[in-house]
């Protein structure tokens, strides 16, 4: 079991750890700033300080099969630290930053576009979400407008916890058909934007937010995709400065 500190500070950019497992699938930490590989969102990148002063290159993070295992990915012929070892772990910020913007504004998307949300991914820099809706529904230039308007306006995003039990009570809340909210641990995290008087989007999600929408910043939408029938894929990325 890792403590997961990004799950209750996306912005913590490094902590001390301690090696509790090295093998050939990667390096498991008794707590960790890396976030795995899930929901539509990237895996961290970064690197493991060790009190040497060596820096063990992370190329990736991955969920393990028990509840919160973390596994950070080494780089091809790294040497494995020694189980008990103290590290500093630190993940490239400047990419998870970007990465956190973007998962935040797919959280807006959600909001702006009605319609059941089929799929979902978040990479550095762009970001796309895959509605079921018929085509003719989606006017690119009012989204983009209507988006940056919620981004600009400065939105608070927060988490908010409830028990699996008023999950089960109120379906609505999962947007997304693709990506299961985490059941089963006796409560979910739900990510709440909030403006004055009204709640912008509300659903259960296990990735790293920026706590407010002006984090994201200006963004462009890219090609709207007919991805099958009454599914339609919506691109888009930062806009340029
Ligand atoms: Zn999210």
């Amino acid at each position: 079991m890792t403590e997961l500190i990004f799950r209750d500070d996306a912005y913590a950019r490094s902590c001390s750890a301690r090696v509790t497992l090295a093998d050939d699938r990667g390096i498991r930490l008794d707590r960790t700033v890396f976030y795995p590989t899930g929901g539509g969102q990237p895996g961290d990148t970064g690197v493991l300080r060790l009190a040497s002063g060596e820096a063990i290159a992370i190329v990736d993070t991955v969920k393990g099969e028990a509840p919160d295992e973390v596994i950070h990915i080494l780089a091809p012929g790294s040497t494995l630290p020694a189980p008990g070892a103290e590290v500093t772990a630190e993940i490239d910020w400047q990419r998870r930053y970007r990465l956190m913007r973007m998962h935040t504004c797919l959280h807006l998307l959600c909001a702006v576009v009605p319609g059941a949300v089929t799929g979902g991914q978040v990479s550095d820099g762009k970001g796309r979400l895959d509605f079921d809706v018929p085509s003719a529904s989606l006017d690119k230039e009012a989204i983009a407008v209507r988006l940056n308007e919620l981004i600009a306006a400065g939105h608070d995003v927060s988490p908010r916890w409830i028990t699996d039990d008023e999950l089960a009570a109120h379906p609505e809340l999962v947007r997304t058909m693709s990506v299961k909210p985490p059941v089963g641990a006796g409560r979910v995290r739900l990510m709440e934007i909030k403006g004055p008087g009204l709640i912008i989007d509300l659903q259960p999600c296990g990735g790293t937010h920026i706590r407010n929408t002006a984090e994201i910043g200006p963004v462009a939408i890219g090609k709207i995709e007919n991805k099958g029938r009454q599914n339609r894929r919506i691109n888009l990325a930062f806009a340029p400065p």
